[in-house]
């Protein structure tokens, strides 16, 4: 591993001013960014231990929604009971992703940051746009069963890897940070961003921006969500494919619904297609199944990876079947 240097910043002013600096990095759980270290994919010359911040806690504000610091853990996030009771997709995506081990240790923001597994952008032997851009995609050619198949660029075929992602797209949550101007807040839409001609940024988030929190709105639909994940295998993996849903079903017709998709784009993918098939239609497998190929029609799947298409189908389908009462 290439030296770094090691700070620990005693507030966000702080922290605010390194980060500033070239070459820093900032480290929270650092269960993503150590490995990259590891392999040389990431060389931060220095390293801002974001640790003794007190962004830690779970509020609940007044108005209502619920206002996550982004150095909780995925796992108080996952067994926190206005969570479990008000967003239960948001619990049941973190819980589907890593281990136990890793959930302790991983922070809300770093779950969000977390980097591609593509595994070329893994390999400095490969050609790979997203670290070095301008470089090429081997993926594009070589082993891409896991890549994207919807909103992908010639540049970068890559899929984010959060599970919790997913989740916040159709809760509407909001990151909140701390930037170059003060407090701002993004939406979770705008956070994420499709590669483009850019693949190395994953997010619109400034540069050296200190993610504080994210927020979760008052959302009655979403005390009904759920979230299912395909994976290779049925201890930790990353998804194949995964769908995040809400649902309210009125006498027999959607009222409401609200659908994302992982694993299948550079960004939590929410299906406003799918969605708009739905408001109003029969809650029958036939309107569910016909909302998600609007939401495919777009699908761009390459040699390896067209089984995403019928996975997202089907499971989306499933998924709601089962959410219909
Ligand atoms: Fe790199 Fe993206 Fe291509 Fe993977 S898909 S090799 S991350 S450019």
């Amino acid at each position: 591993m290439k030296p770094f240097g090691y700070e620990r910043a005693a507030d966000a002013e702080g922290a605010l001013a390194t980060m500033a600096r070239p070459g820093t990095e900032y480290l929270a759980g650092g269960t993503n960014l150590v490995d990259l270290m590891k392999l040389g994919v990431a060389t931060p010359e220095v390293l801002v231990d974001l640790g003794g911040l007190p962004y830690r806690d779970i509020e609940e504000p007044p108005g209502g929604g619920l206002y996550i610091g982004a150095l909780v853990s995925n796992t108080d996030l996952a067994v926190h009971p206005a969570v479990e009771a008000a967003y239960p997709a948001v619990s049941q995506a973190v819980l589907a992703g890593a281990s136990g081990q890793l959930r302790n240790r991983a922070t809300v923001a770093g779950n969000l940051l977390q980097r591609t597994r593509c595994r070329y952008f893994q390999d400095l032997t490969k050609a790979c746009a997203k670290r070095v851009p301008g470089t090429g995609c081997a993926a594009r050619d070589g082993e891409h069963h896991d890549l994207a198949i919807l909103g992908a660029s010639p540049q970068c075929i890559a899929t984010n890897p959060s599970d919790l992602a997913v989740a916040l797209s159709i809760m509407d949550a909001s990151v909140q940070y701390l930037g170059p101007h003060g407090p701002a807040a993004i939406s979770v839409h705008d956070f994420f961003r499709r590669p483009g001609d850019r693949p190395d940024r994953d997010t619109n988030l400034p540069h050296g921006a200190l993610i504080t929190a994210v927020a979760l709105p008052e959302l009655p639909i979403a005390a009904a969500s759920r979230y299912r994940k395909v994976r290779d295998r049925a201890s930790f993996a990353f998804a194949a494919g995964s769908v995040a849903a809400a649902l309210d079903v009125r006498d027999g017709v959607v009222h409401d619904v609200r659908l994302a998709w992982g694993a299948v784009a550079h960004l939590p993918w929410r299906c406003w297609a799918a969605e708009r098939a739905l408001r109003g239609a029969p809650a029958t497998a036939e309107s569910y199944a016909r909302a998600a190929e609007a939401e495919l029609a777009g699908a761009r799947p390459l040699r390896d990876n067209a089984y995403k298409v019928p996975l997202l189908r089907n499971l989306t389908v499933e998924v709601l079947l089962e959410m219909t009462p």
